[in-house]
């Protein structure tokens, strides 16, 4: 057995909670931090900051060692024991724990009592005698004595069997069913246990609502965007400073904690310092030219949960699964065109949604990516060619927002100007997600492969697109947020205005941050959250976890 064969007894705990939140965090390196998992570290600060003082005498005898570490190839087990009193031969492992003595027979809970007696039965292979642990629990101040008698080392050695068969296995576990476990979860977002039951489970529709819905706590961090060209980022304390260029030289702070991503465009400095915290804390920089050309992203390490990586790349060699992909996003599209249509037009679009069903029905049947790409193209043509009709004329600005189909790089006109500049915003939104979630934004499984091009996160975009940027640019225009005059007219290109482009970064937060009803789930997200719920349902996919992956379509 290698020494990463080795399961760390804070897994095996995490195994007896759950065993698909032990799979998830040992196999797929997932991990996400809640307040649970914040508390409970911040109160092992002073276990850990005492770790240097290797050896310190206790009352009488007794020796303490803080933070061993320890591992059995015997075992199949390694971890860390907060601390270890011993007294010649004896010893015994003290596991600290937030939170108070819980009200069990007990005085503690299984996954508690496995690791401890885990830690144990390590101390008996380095040769100590050891028959009783401890767990400290830190709220109630209370020391509970385990006794680590013949059923509890047999629970703990069979849990750590079952588990490595699991892991040898490579299968995920099904989720728990309407647990009360998976509330107080920290990987309740990435397990999504209610939503996967619910796709996985052959349910009838009047049958979905005996489902419970877990809606995870709202991220309270929102995204940063600097426009100002000239200005400078850095670091002070656990806030940035963004200073604007001379003579004005403005100062403005935002605290670390409120960022949840920061967008540059054009010439913004950002100092080093800066970099490496946002790295540190996970927090994506993403690059944009003056016009809004996305470049890149500077973000730390990536997810480091491989299997799913594999997963997206053999899904990518693998044409018929591609298709069936590509099939979904497409058919997905295609509806949220036809609500965009029904939602916005004043006049009677029967041929035209008929169309467009029709073009839905045969994405449905597409054979091959040819004919499917096909199909997409003659949708889009039928969809672009209605837009116009969805502008409300306004005087003179009328000949403003004429638009006769869709053009790029660089845009000829205000409507494809603005369309360009916002799904810029929104394929960044999905490369940083999919980065996120651990998959690769560069590889799609519909659009193809080229240097540079995040084409995962274009595969993703397509069912998005009409229902956020379209949706943005439409409202704005209609409600008189952008009018001619804040465009810029030469070379034979169009471009926004400064002022523009800050109003159309804010219209593309409210729309993102906007509350809707989850059609398939019930519940109310935002339309951030629904990027990481459709991402997240990719990589169940790819997993085969759900047999098809679920387009978000709204009614
Ligand atoms: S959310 Fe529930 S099913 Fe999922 S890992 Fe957590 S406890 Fe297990």
């Amino acid at each position: 057995m290698n020494d990463s064969d080795l399961i760390p007894v804070r897994y095996l705990n995490e195994y007896a909670y759950c065993p698909r939140l032990g799979y998830l965090e040992w196999v797929e390196s997932e991990f996400v931090d809640n307040y649970y998992t914040l508390d409970g570290r911040f109160k092992h600060k002073r276990v850990d900051a005492q770790s240097d003082k290797v050896t310190e005498e206790g009352e009488g005898d007794k020796a303490h060692r803080r933070s061993v570490y320890l591992s059995s190839k015997k075992l199949g087990l390694t971890g860390r024991i907060d601390l270890v009193e011993h007294e010649g031969e004896r010893a015994t492992p003290v596991e600290y724990k937030r939170g108070k003595v819980p009200d069990t027979p007990e005085r503690a809970y299984e996954p508690e009592l496995v690791q401890v007696c885990a830690q144990a039965l390590l101390l008996r292979e380095s040769g100590y005698s050891c028959d009783r642990g401890i767990i400290y629990f830190i709220d109630s101040k209370t020391r509970i004595e385990v006794d680590i008698d013949e059923a509890l080392v047999s629970r703990t050695l069979s849990l750590l069997e079952s588990f490595r068969e699991l892991v040898n296995k490579g299968e995920i576990p099904a989720p728990l069913n309407n647990s009360v476990k998976c509330i107080g979860c920290s990987l309740a977002k990435i397990c999504m246990p209610d939503e996967v039951r619910l796709l996985s489970e052959a349910v009838e529709k009047d049958e979905e609502d005996r489902y419970r819905r877990l809606v995870p706590a709202r991220d309270d961090a929102v995204p940063v965007y600097i426009i100002g060209q000239g200005s400078y980022v850095r670091l002070d304390g656990d806030c940035i400073t963004v200073t604007s260029p001379p003579p004005e030289q403005e100062r403005e702070t935002i605290r670390l904690i409120d960022v949840s991503q920061l967008n540059v465009y054009g010439n913004v400095q950002i100092t080093t310092q800066a970099l490496r915290e946002f790295c540190e804390r996970s927090i994506p920089v993403s690059y944009f030219s003056t016009g809004g050309w996305f470049y890149g992203i500077t973000h730390g390490h990536t997810s480091k949960n491989v299997h799913l990586r594999i997963a997206q790349y053999d899904a990518f060699r693998d044409g018929e699964r591609s298709l069936e992909f590509a099939r979904k996003i497409i058919q997905g599209k295609i509806k949220n065109c036809r609500t965009i249509i029904r939602r916005n037009s004043t006049e009677d679009e029967t041929t035209t949604l008929k169309a467009l069903a029709a073009c839905g029905k045969y994405a449905v049947r597409a054979n091959s990516m040819e004919e499917l790409l096909g199909i997409e193209g003659n949708a889009a043509h039928i969809y672009f060619a209605v837009l116009p009709r969805l502008i409300k004329p306004r005087g003179t600005d009328e000949l403003e927002f004429n638009f006769e189909g869709r053009n790029r790089r660089p845009p000829l006109d205000p409507v494809n100007a603005m369309l360009s500049f916002l799904y810029a915003i929104l394929v960044k939104e999905i490369t940083v997600t999919a980065y996120a979630v651990g998959l690769d934004p560069y590889l799609g499984l519909m659009h193809r492969p080229r240097h540079g091009k995040p084409a995962l996160a274009l595969d993703l975009m397509e069912e998005m697109r009409p229902i956020i940027v379209d949706s943005v640019v439409l409202t704005m225009i209609n409600n008189g947020e952008a009018a001619g005059k804040d465009f810029i007219k030469g070379m034979g290109s169009v471009h926004m205005s400064d002022g523009l482009r800050k109003r159309a970064i804010r219209a593309y937060e409210r729309r993102m941050s906007t509350l809707i009803k989850h059609p398939k789930f019930g519940y109310t997200i935002s339309y951030r959250r629904v990027l990481e719920v459709q991402a997240r349902l990719f990589s169940r996919f790819l997993m085969g976890e759900i047999s098809e992956y679920p387009a978000f379509c709204t009614r």
